[in-house]
């Protein structure tokens, strides 16, 4: 690849189209069974956005320890407690909680 550097605007739009092509692997290779792929490929699409500087997109869910995409009911649990989201992964058993109900907040 060319030390050339692009435009951050156009960067950033090649980054995001390649992380979604990336993100999109990486969910069918979670349903092919094959784990090892879709770590990688999340790992790359990370990689990518680190260094165009954009974010993955927010509906894309995945440990943040072992980088595999979370497909609920396939390899993560989610259960709600009172206020909390918890997301299980089911591969490393790396627990996220995200609040929600954020209006009850004092
Ligand atoms: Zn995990």
């Amino acid at each position: 690849m060319s030390k050339r550097r692009l435009p951050r605007n156009a960067a950033a739009r090649i980054g995001n189209e390649r992380i979604a092509i990336l993100l999109e692997l990486a969910e069918q290779a979670v349903r092919d069974g094959r784990d090892d792929r879709a770590i990688r490929y999340v790992t790359l699409a990370r990689r990518i956005g680190m260094k165009t500087r954009t974010t993955l997109p927010p509906g894309f869910r995945y440990c943040r320890e072992c980088m595999l995409p979370m497909i609920p009911g396939s390899n993560c649990s989610v259960r709600l407690t009172g206020r909390k989201v918890v997301s299980t992964c089911g591969s490393c058993g790396a627990v996220r909680r995200v609040p929600y109900l954020r209006e009850n907040r004092k």
